[in-house]
């Protein structure tokens, strides 16, 4: 057994982490609202939230869907729309 090797140890907890992420990946997909359907990030949260944070932007399910369906995902829209909840 080789419980005590930190390399083992770490080694396994990249591959549980990669798995765990596939899973929520087609987890997130299943629910994702987005309507841009070329989009290639769909359901790889992370990446999408990279994506649009560069532009100062938030991805599509932070935003009702008829908001998302017009494709102004700034960060002003978001404020716009929760402004009175904060
Ligand atoms: S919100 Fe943007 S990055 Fe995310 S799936 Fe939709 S188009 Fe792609």
């Amino acid at each position: 057994m080789d419980s005590g090797n930190p390399y083992n140890k770490k080694e396994s907890n990249l591959i549980k982490r990669a798995r765990m992420s596939e899973c929520k990946s087609a987890k997130n997909k299943a629910r994702c609202n987005c309507s841009y359907e070329p989009c290639s990030r769909k359901g790889v949260c992370c990446d999408c939230l990279a994506y649009h944070w560069r532009n100062r932007e938030l991805p599509a399910c932070m935003f009702p869907d008829a908001v998302e369906r017009t494709y102004d995902r700034s960060l002003r829209r978001f404020i716009e729309i929760y402004r009175d909840e904060a």
